[in-house]
């Protein structure tokens, strides 16, 4: 099984490893920086061995990289994984504005009201079912979830269930949330968060969240 050093460190952008199988254009890994799309947050992009990933996907416990016809990688072979970091840390950022609006929105809307959740790294959002509009929400909604963000709280992520590779994230005395997604270590690095509200059909009320522009710090150390 491939080791997630996406969740023991996620500020890594890059990462020495050796190809473990290689099947046609997929190739799977020893060890992965390389987060592949789930709980709504997009892919990576970057490269292994040199080869841009063209698709990255889970499967099962595994995560299978889709690379060109005639990358010429073999299994054992040392290759170098590098993601493209600026974009990660954005969807970091934006990943967890939207675990707090997300949050701060349950105890408005109540739980069992997300229908759906998509991170990219221009934006995020998450739907809801709500018969009311959520614009007169969104107000409160910022100034909450820019509180979080101002109290800069140590985000806690860590494994729920380690053979099953469950994982949560935490903010004591805020919230703890199933994700196996990539976490910030403190909130004050989402920076100034932004709403806006979308109808997207009867009965389904989007928010989107924006985060601002800022540069990602310098990745962790190899
Ligand atoms: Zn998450």
């Amino acid at each position: 099984m491939t080791r997630k050093v996406f969740w023991e460190d996620p500020y890594r952008a890059t990462l020495d490893t050796r190809v473990a199988e290689v099947a046609g254009t997929d190739v799977t890994l020893e060890a992965t920086i390389f987060f592949a799309l789930s709980g709504g947050q997009e892919s990576d992009r970057g490269t292994i061995g040199g080869h841009e990933v063209l698709a990255a996907r889970k499967h099962g416990p595994e995560i299978v990289y889709t690379l060109a016809e005639g990358h010429g990688l073999i299994p054992g072979q040392s290759v170098r994984v590098a993601i493209d970091w600026e974009r990660r840390y954005r969807l970091m950022r934006l990943h967890f504005a939207a675990e707090i609006v997300l949050e701060l929105a349950y105890a408005r809307l109540g739980t069992g009201t997300k229908i759906g959740a998509h991170i990219a790294a221009d934006k995020a959002r998450i739907d809801f079912q709500s018969a009311e509009p959520v614009t007169p929400l969104l107000p409160s909604l910022r100034e909450s979830a820019m509180a979080v963000v101002a109290a800069d709280a140590e985000i806690v992520s860590a494994y729920s269930d380690a053979a099953s590779e469950r994982r949560y994230w935490e903010i004591p005395g805020f919230a703890r949330v199933p994700c196996g997604g990539t976490h910030l270590r403190r909130a004050r690095e989402i920076g100034a968060i932004e709403l806006k509200r979308k109808n997207i059909g009867k009965g389904k009320e989007r928010i989107e969240i924006f985060v601002d522009d800022r540069p990602a710090p310098p990745p962790s150390e190899a």
